[in-house]
This record gives C-alpha cells, structure tokens and sequence, in this order.
C-alpha cells in the first residue's frame, strides 16, 4: 500500500472508534471530494480549538468562555444536572423541559480502564456545588449518567459522596430509560418521562 495513504489511514484511527478499515474508507471518500471541500475540513480541523473550548464553569462545548447554558440568567440555579458528555447535554437540551444548570464530567467511572473519579471532573463538581450552595442555598444535583454499567457505578460514587451534604438533594433520572443503553441514543418523550418522574 502506498506508505503516505497507510500514514493517513493511521490518524484518522486515532479517533475512538475508528477502526483501521473504518480509517481506509474514510480516506477513499476523501479523495473523491472536490479540493475545496477538503480545504474546508481541514482548516476547520486546524482551527478548532481556537474557535471552540470547553465552558470553564460546566465543561459544555462553549465558542469563548462560558457556554450559552451558563449565560443564560433565566436558567434555575438550584438545579444541576451532571452528564457524562456533551452530547448527553445535547440530548436532554433538545427535551426543551430542564432550564437548570449542567455538569459535564466527561465519561464515567470504569475501574478495567483506569478511569477513577480523580480522572473525571469529580472535584470542580464538589467545587460547583459549593458554590452554587453557598449562602445556605439549597441546590438539587439530578443524577443523568447513562443507564449501563459504568453510569450506574459513577451514579452511585456520586450519590454516596453527596448524599450528606445538608444543602445537596441528589435525585436520578426516572425510569423508563432501558438498563445498558446510552443517554445520546434515547429518543426524545423518553427523556422527557426520564426528567419529569425523577427519584
Ligand atoms: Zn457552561
């Protein structure tokens, strides 16, 4: 095989889930588009982490600074929902019926992996928490980590760690939501069922 297209092939196996053919038919499909096309993606590719970082407050996708969710001065304060990624915010966004706050802790609890709470963003929601409820304000922290293995491990490290604070209500999504799925692939009434009948 020709040594520059198995170096292409290999980035693109860099991204999660890609596999090496996966990564060859990706390749193919871009020979065929016209030039300006591929200039278009690959400068979007250059530019993207001037264009878009992630909001220093939640950890949601944000074009500079804080992200639309924590600029909005008419969300509830006293409601903060953690995810596991973006685009389980995304998902629950599209619901239009949550108007709190989020946390996005970016993946979830998987011992087999390496991943422990020190490797999520466990401590700036701890920090998030104190300061949401300072001055004596209580705050419910909605549990929306996926329904599978991994998520229901972290949902439980995260109960038990804030279940005693005084100020904190700690509620889960309802059910409705199929044990070993994934937030992002639930369609949309289930996830309104999911946030309205909350536990
Ligand atoms: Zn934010």
């Amino acid at each position: 095989m020709n040594p520059r297209f198995k170096e292409i092939v290999k980035l693109f196996q860099r991204l999660p889930g890609v596999g090496p053919r996966q990564a060859a038919r990706f390749v193919l499909a871009l020979l065929d588009k016209p030039e300006q096309d591929l200039t278009e993606l690959g400068s979007a590719i250059a530019n993207l982490k001037k264009e878009i970082s992630f909001c220093p407050q939640c950890f949601n996708i944000s074009d500079n600074g804080l992200c639309a969710v924590c600029h909005d001065h008419n969300r509830d304060k006293a409601k903060l929902l953690v995810v596991e990624k973006v685009t389980d915010l995304d998902s629950i966004e599209k619901t239009g019926l949550y108007k709190g706050l989020y946390h996005v802790l970016g993946g979830s609890i998987n011992p087999l992996d390496g991943i422990l709470p020190q490797n999520l963003r466990v401590k700036e929601l701890q920090q998030r928490l104190g300061d949401l409820t300072d001055k004596e304000k209580r705050v419910e922290l909605i549990i929306a980590t996926n329904p599978n293995t991994n998520g229901e491990t972290t949902a439980l490290y995260l109960k038990d760690l804030f279940t005693p604070h005084a100020l904190v209500t700690v509620t889960r999504l309802g059910r409705g939501l199929s044990s070993g799925s994934h937030l992002e692939y639930a369609d949309e009434t289930t996830l309104k069922n999911a946030l309205e009948y909350r536990k």
